[in-house]
């Protein structure tokens, strides 16, 4: 097991291989074994190429041989931030294939985020997308590689418009070598890690969670099973592919093992996705909540043919019954409540459940090794029907982030549960429901944000003397980010607009900038002297709780 990550116990990881949880099976032999099965079939569509399985395997082997022919290593790690496209699949399989370690980065990380990936992993490398949607990443490539030593390949897969001959950012395009000469690629240990997801995050810097080669390739196995996924579904990979629930459940890889075909969107509008399902005749999709509200507007007005769909997956965030109500009859396919989170346990409702499980639960879990508690403050289990903290193992759910012992402290039991922050309860029938959580993040759509980083950064801006952010209720996003703001003695407030600017320059993502600011003459707080996020965020609602009385009423600065 890699340095810095925590393994399960032997006598769990024995047992997990003894029931055939874990076969020690790599990712690259679950591809390796895909394009012999299935060689002539297409594996992935988009960015304008279909590629076919057996072709694909022959890219990543020879974009393997091309990093491993640049320097990369086995073990070495490298930030992977790419947009869906096939090239996404094609770089991680190509490291995977050298022992090396993608950490999954989003298209929507700036300077702040990618900097701490490649700080915390240490990395060597940062494949990067260039020019994308406006915004340079090729220039951000060469800031960061001045910052951070440890980083010495920097690659673009896209326009590169501050290159210079003298200090060229190496093309994607250009990575190419022959996979038969040269040294042999490693033999892989099945049980090490893989790759890195990207925690949801409750820090003020997020953490990685690695994910070992044997419990992704049995999570995509349990969520293929799932969602019955065969060779004959396409599936359209629409939000984020780095994110887990695009990625593996079952996602991009899942459908791959499968021998299905993976179809990427751009971007999840109806306008972008619609005519991709009726072209590619798409069987299966995951959404989130907000999107799926887009995609209910969008099938009253677009005439796409949509009647491949068999199944659609929504999941990442909460799911209002009214919308709920509203996917069989409009999609005329499958609604499949997914919760999931990149630290592992995904729980899904199945094909054959009541109308009422589907509607109203998030399902059960996908393998029947999972562990589930619902907990109440003293760690005590409480019986169905009860509302706590849900904790779980199992295996594919993470038993330590990547060099985080003191967080690892507080965020596993001691005997290894992890603590999701999430508040659910049991149905009778053992669904799962998600009741709200006592974390502290804000899930804007389907992107979390963690409270403490995005304070952490509104503390440092000049005029501020403390800072609390909190979530309000959003129809379309489910909750929105309201910083709330003390000013500096003599300090002017700020306009909404400048503060987004001002945490823009920061170089922070902009999912995480606010969405709303109110100033008020003094924070209140708790017993502890804790910011009371309760009492803000009953201010916000209009409320003037008791323990507010202290505090003179907010100064909406949205503008
Ligand atoms: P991530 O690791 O980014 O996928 O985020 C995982 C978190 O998303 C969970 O811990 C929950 O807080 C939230 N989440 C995921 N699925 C659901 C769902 N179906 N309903 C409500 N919250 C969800």
């Amino acid at each position: 097991m890699l340095e810095h990550c925590v393994p399960w116990p032997a006598d769990r990881a024995e047992r997990y291989r003894r029931d055939g949880y874990w076969r020690g099976e790599s990712l690259v032999r679950l591809l390796a074994d895909a394009a012999r099965t299935h060689g002539p079939k297409t594996a992935l569509v988009g960015a304008g190429r279909r590629i076919g399985y057996a072709e694909l395997e022959q890219e990543v082997r020879r974009l393997a041989a091309g990093f491993r022919d640049r320097g990369i290593g086995d073990g070495d790690r490298v930030v992977v931030q790419l947009p869906n496209t096939p090239d996404f699949v094609r770089v991680c399989f190509a490291l995977f294939t050298i022992g090396a370690r993608p950490v999954f980065s989003l298209p929507a990380h700036r300077d702040v985020e990618i900097r701490h990936l490649c700080e915390l992993s240490g990395a060597v490398g940062y494949v990067s997308p260039g020019l994308l949607r406006g915004f340079d990443h090729a220039a951000l490539a060469r800031r960061i590689r001045s910052e951070v030593p440890t980083l010495r390949h920097l690659f673009v897969c896209g326009d590169d418009p501050s290159g210079t001959a003298d200090d060229p950012v190496v093309p994607l395009s250009e990575v190419d070598g022959d996979p038969e000469t040269g040294d042999p690629f490693p033999v892989l240990d099945p049980s090490d890690v893989a790759f890195f997801l990207l925690s949801g995050g409750t820090t003020a810097l997020p953490k990685l969670i690695p994910r070992t080669h044997d419990d992704y390739t049995y999570q995509v196995r349990a969520a293929g099973s799932a969602t019955a996924l065969t060779e004959r579904d396409v599936y359209l990979a629409t939000l984020p592919v780095a994110f887990n629930f695009t990625w593996g459940c079952p996602g991009v890889v899942g459908t791959l093992r499968a021998g299905g075909t993976v179809v990427f969107a751009e971007d999840p509008t109806p306008e972008t996705c619609f005519p991709l399902i009726a072209a590619e005749r798409v069987t299966v999709t995951s959404v989130v909540p907000s999107v799926v509200q887009l995609w209910l507007e969008g099938a009253e007005w677009l005439t796409d043919d949509l009647s491949s769909l068999r199944t659609v997956q929504i999941g990442s965030a909460k799911l209002h019954r009214n919308i709920a109500e509203q996917i069989e009859p409009t999609f005329d396919c499958r609604l499949q409540q997914v919760f999931g989170m990149a630290e592992g346990l995904c729980t899904f409702t199945r094909d054959d459940d009541p109308a009422e499980t589907v509607l109203a639960t998030q399902g059960r879990p996908i393998s029947p090794a999972d562990e589930i508690r619902i907990v109440d403050e003293e760690g005590k289990e409480l019986p169905a029907g009860e509302i706590g903290e849900l904790l779980a193992r199992g295996p594919y759910t993470l038993q330590g982030y990547y060099r985080a012992p003191e967080h690892n402290a507080r965020a596993f039991t001691d005997d290894g549960f992890y603590r999701s922050g999430d508040l659910a309860r049991l149905t009778d029938n053992g669904d799962l429901v998600i009741e709200g959580r006592i974390k502290d993040v804000i899930i804007r759509g389907g992107d979390k944000v963690s409270a403490a980083e995005v304070e952490g950064h509104l503390q440092a801006l000049e005029g501020v003397a403390r800072a609390a952010v909190v979530p309000v209720p959003d129809d379309f996003l489910g909750e929105r980010t309201c910083a709330c703001l003390v000013r500096a003695e003599g300090a002017e407030e700020m306009l909404l607009p400048e503060l987004k600017r001002a945490m823009q320059a920061r170089g922070l993502a902009e999912y995480k900038l606010p969405d709303r600011l109110v100033y008020l003459e003094e924070l209140p707080l708790t017993g502890l002297g804790k910011t009371d996020k309760k009492a803000l965020a009953a201010l916000l609602r209009g409320e003037t709780p008791a323990e507010a009385g202290a505090f003179v009423p907010a100064r909406d600065r949205t503008g």
